[in-house]
This record gives C-alpha cells, sequence and structure tokens, in this order.
C-alpha cells in the first residue's frame, strides 16, 4: 500500500492526471469487460507410428499370369548370374483358389492397416495384370525408395500333411540388407504369425527354407524375405486361406511383425 501510494504520488509529481477511464473504474452502473478466456494449448498430434517408412509389399504372382504364358515364361536373370522363368502361376487349392487370390487379398489388407500407421506403402502390383518378372520384383524395393519389402506367398507342397508358414532367405546373401537385417525381419514376422495363433511349419529348421534361386529375393539390396504363409494342399490350411477373417488374421500379423522390425531398426 505504500508502494502504491508512492508510485501514485510519483505519478502526480509528474504531472499526470487520472484519465476518464480511471474515473470509470469505481463506477459500478458500468460492467468491467471479463478478461479475455485463456485459450487451451492445442494438443500436440499423436505422431504415427510409422511415419517416414516406404514399405514395398509383394503379392506372389499375378491373375493374368495364367493366361499369359509367353510373357511368364520368358527368361530373365536370376540375380545370380542364371536366367529362370519371368514368373510362374503359384498354386491352388484342391477346389480352385489361387494361390494370386490369396497373396492379393493379404498384401490389400497388409496395405490399408500399415497406410493407416503413417507408412508409405508401395505395390509392385494392383493384382490385375501379368507379372511382374521376379527380377523387377527384386529390384522393386531400390527402384521405389522403399527401406524394406515383404513378399507374400502361399506354397503347394506335394506333400499334403505339410502345413504352416516358414520363411524363404536368399542364401548366401548377395549383399549387407540380405543378410542379417533380412533373418530379422523374417524372425519377427514368424513371431508375430505365432502370436496371431498360426504354426510354423516343421519343413525347415526354424521355419526358414535357406535358398538362392529365389530372383525376387536375389535382387533386392533391402531388407527382404518371402513368407509362405500356408499349403494349399493340406486340406485344413486350404480351406483356412479362403476364409476372410483367416486372411485378415494374416494381415494382421505381418503387419504387427513388420512395425516391429522397422522400430527397432
Ligand atoms: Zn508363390
Amino acid at each position: 500500500m505504500l508502494l502504491a501510494l508512492a508510485i501514485g504520488g510519483f505519478g502526480l509529481w509528474l504531472g499526470q492526471t487520472p484519465s476518464f477511464a480511471d474515473y470509470g473504474r469505481g463506477v459500478a452502473a458500468i460492467p468491467r469487460p471479463e478478461p479475455a478466456p485463456i485459450p487451451e494449448p492445442e494438443p500436440e498430434p499423436e505422431p504415427l507410428t510409422l511415419e517416414g517408412f516406404v514399405i514395398a509389399l509383394d503379392a506372389g504372382h499375378n491373375s493374368q499370369n495364367a493366361a499369359n504364358p509367353q510373357v511368364i515364361n520368358a527368361l530373365v536373370p536370376d540375380g545370380r548370374g542364371r536366367m529362370k522363368a519371368c514368373n510362374t502361376v503359384g498354386t491352388m487349392t484342391a477346389n480352385g483358389y489361387a494361390e494370386y487370390e490369396f497373396t492379393w487379398d493379404v498384401v490389400d489388407r497388409m496395405r490399408a492397416l500399415l497406410d493407416a500407421e503413417g507408412a508409405t506403402v508401395r505395390l509392385t502390383h494392383e493384382g490385375d495384370g501379368v507379372g511382374p518378372c521376379v527380377d523387377e520384383r527384386g529390384q522393386f524395393p531400390q527402384t521405389h525408395g522403399a527401406d524394406v519389402m515383404v513378399s507374400v506367398h502361399g506354397n503347394g507342397s506335394e506333400n499334403p500333411a505339410q502345413q504352416g508358414y516358414f520363411a524363404i532367405l536368399s542364401e548366401p546373401p548377395l549383399n549387407e540388407a540380405q543378410g542379417q537385417p533380412s533373418r530379422a525381419l523374417a524372425a519377427s514376422l514368424m513371431a508375430a504369425l505365432a502370436a496371431e495363433g498360426f504354426t510354423q511349419s516343421s519343413a525347415f529348421e526354424g521355419g526358414v527354407m535357406l535358398n538362392s534361386e529365389q530372383g525376387t529375393l536375389n535382387h533386392s539390396e533391402r531388407p527382404v524375405v518371402i513368407m509362405e504363409l500356408a499349403e494349399f494342399h493340406n486340406p485344413e490350411e486350404a480351406e483356412a486361406v479362403q476364409d476372410p477373417e483367416v486372411r485378415q488374421r494374416y494381415a494382421d500379423a505381418l503387419a504387427a511383425g513388420l512395425t516391429d522390425w522397422l522400430l527397432a531398426q
């Protein structure tokens, strides 16, 4: 109070006179303006988990392959100095459900999940054409700026008792990306499939087939794995792959495994 009086006195001493507004302050009839509400700070938007990542997805085979043998039987470089067929028609169940229908649907569901997490998803094809050839598929991640590629397949073992998913890795690796990063990717995808309740194949040790002949793997300069999700000649799995809910579970698992792997990089 003493200080206020002192300041007031100092003002008067400087020759200031009370303004008209100062007189108004004491009058009850004139409402004082409400103080402006302090705006709530805008909540920062949650960053999407996979923002900034570019993911290549490769649906094995294609719907028009069978109708175009001259295209898919043409020879292309296999990535190890030999030549092999551009592509194949893939397998099918006893009642005619084709591998390409399955792979396309799973990849399309994965695209939706990963896109919702903020990733940029690029597909090697849209499921309605021929090919592309395996060399083009393998080069796809580096030609499309992808950090990683997952190629989705279904297997057609001669043995109807064989069942379950397995991974295929390039062996021996032709570059660093095909080595440890791809092995870790396969492990992450398989762990997610197991967590989703799917069975790992007993046909290959640790659920991993090491293979030198896959053009899709050989040509890739980014971490890459082929996932054979189910056996189309096994009666139980042949039925399962035709169930959209099961295909959604495959997509959920692969998207989760891919997300885990990407976030660990
Ligand atoms: Zn296949």
